[in-house]
């Protein structure tokens, strides 16, 4: 019997999980994934094994629908639910969604065990509702290289991305004509101009799958304004993995990129610890989105930008902080390292925009990337994490989950909401769009 993995509809360009891209890779034939806007009763009822994804908080209100409806219809289930976001809030999910499992830690060996049928209760790491078995089983620095990248197994898998502008088109945005709720990955047929489609500007890299961080386990690049961020909770981590962060080495990044560039066309490389990578006599086939989180220079990127094909590099330059001091010392190198397949933009704040001579076409948006809800101390607060993934999930105009009676009552508040409000906001009557959007 297969398992379906369910993810959830959050698809904008940062929602998905690197594990997605290797967890799978050795049992390709015994699972299938799909989005939680494609699931229906039919689904549900040929499978009896269900892995359903919470990575990020703003999944928490769907995650719930799904479970409910994978239970209505096929109510011998049995959901494992995993992810980020489920590490931290793993006791209140069972307390709030009708599930069965979940893996503490790393889960890499005990959610193979799963899809192979190994019984729950045998399985490293595994809690259900009346058990919970000794966290014994943690991912190692030598497991590195033998990751394997697969994603056969979700044949919907970025299938929607060609409808969509790319990234690196330079659209001008005008964010007081942007819908209250902008097109993220809407229902095809409404055909709004690119620049009203997204919140955040389609500008710089798509986060692609497969995804490598450099930094597991918690965020060795934090620095003293990361505060927010649940990458610098570095004794929560270790609480959580009962091991230490690890580092993806020079070495080890090349042999991998290069597994990577023999099945795919993109990747990711998200740079969230020191900076040690130096791709000089490298070429990778790959057209990449390299985010630099931590320190560095322009020396720095010019080792490893001309070694892809084609590479997108977003990095900060925030006056704050120690993060983009060496940048806005050496912002005229950076000139230096572009073509017309090789771009670096910057995250900046309006007035780092303007001190720094960062141009529009180059600058992403630093205030519409971090609103308060990406705030730890926000969603670590359950109830709040609720609302919050309520209303986003409202946006996404999904309402597969619903009964008729609900859906029809749904369809008239998004009316009013996609429409009335955003002419009512248009005439500055009233100011949704914080509260809503952002
Ligand atoms: S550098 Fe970025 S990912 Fe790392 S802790 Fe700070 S905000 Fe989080």
């Amino acid at each position: 019997m297969k398992t379906l993995v369910v993810i959830p509809c959050l698809q904008h360009k940062y929602t998905f999980s690197a594990p997605l891209a290797w967890m799978f890779s050795r049992h390709v034939d015994c699972v299938e994934g799909i989005y939680s806007f494609s699931l229906d009763k039919e689904t549900v009822q040929k499978y009896d094994s269900f892995i359903v994804e919470l990575n990020w908080f703003i999944e928490l209100y769907e995650f719930q629908l799904i479970a409910q409806f994978i239970k209505k219809y096929n109510p011998r289930a049995r959901i494992l639910f995993g992810g980020l976001y489920s590490q931290l809030k793993y006791k209140e999910v069972f307390q709030h969604a009708p599930v069965d499992y979940f893996i503490k830690g790393d889960n890499e060996v005990p959610i193979q065990q799963f899809v192979e049928g190994v019984d729950p209760r045998k399985i490293p790491n595994m809690v259900g509702r009346d058990f919970e078995n000794p966290q014994t089983y943690a991912f190692q620095q030598e497991d590195y290289p033998s990751l394997e990248f697969n994603l056969d197994w979700f044949p919907d898998f970025a299938k929607y991305w060609p409808d969509f502008p790319h990234p690196g088109v330079d659209i001008a945005v005008d964010f007081s004509r942007m819908p209250l709720y902008p097109k993220y990955w809407e229902k095809p047929g409404r055909d709004l101009p690119p620049q009203f489609e997204w919140r955040i500007p389609p500008r710089g890299g798509r986060y692609h799958l497969p995804m490598l961080i450099t930094s597991r386990g918690a965020c060795l690049a934090a620095h003293e304004t990361c505060d927010y961020c649940m990458g610098s909770r570095h004794e929560l981590s270790q609480a959580i993995y009962k091991r230490p962060p690890l580092v993806i080495d020079n070495e080890t990044c090349i042999l991998l990129l290069k597994k990577i560039e023999k099945k795919f066309k993109q990747a990711t490389l998200f740079i969230n610890g020191p900076f040690i990578y130096d791709f000089s006599n490298e070429h990778f086939d790959l057209e990449a989105t390299i985010e630099i989180d931590g320190p560095s220079t322009a020396q720095d990127v010019a080792k490893i930008l001309p070694a892809f094909r084609d590479a997108r590099v977003h990095t900060a330059i925030y006056a704050e902080g120690d993060l983009g001091t060496k940048i806005r010392e050496d912002l005229d190198q950076y000139d230096a390292l572009e073509d017309e397949s090789h771009k670096i933009y910057f995250f900046a704040f309006p007035e780092d925009a303007a001190n720094y001579h960062i141009s529009e076409s180059r600058r992403l948006y630093a205030e519409l990337v971090l609103p308060d809800w990406t705030d730890w101390n926000f969603y670590n607060d359950w109830d709040k994490a609720m609302g919050r993934s309520r209303r986003w999930y409202f946006s996404t105009r999904q309402d597969n989950f619903y009964p008729p009676p609900r859906k029809i009552i749904t369809r008239i508040v998004q009316f009013i909401f996609t429409y009335v409000a955003y002419v009512l906001q248009r005439l500055k009557i009233i100011d949704l769009k914080e509260k809503f959007v952002l």
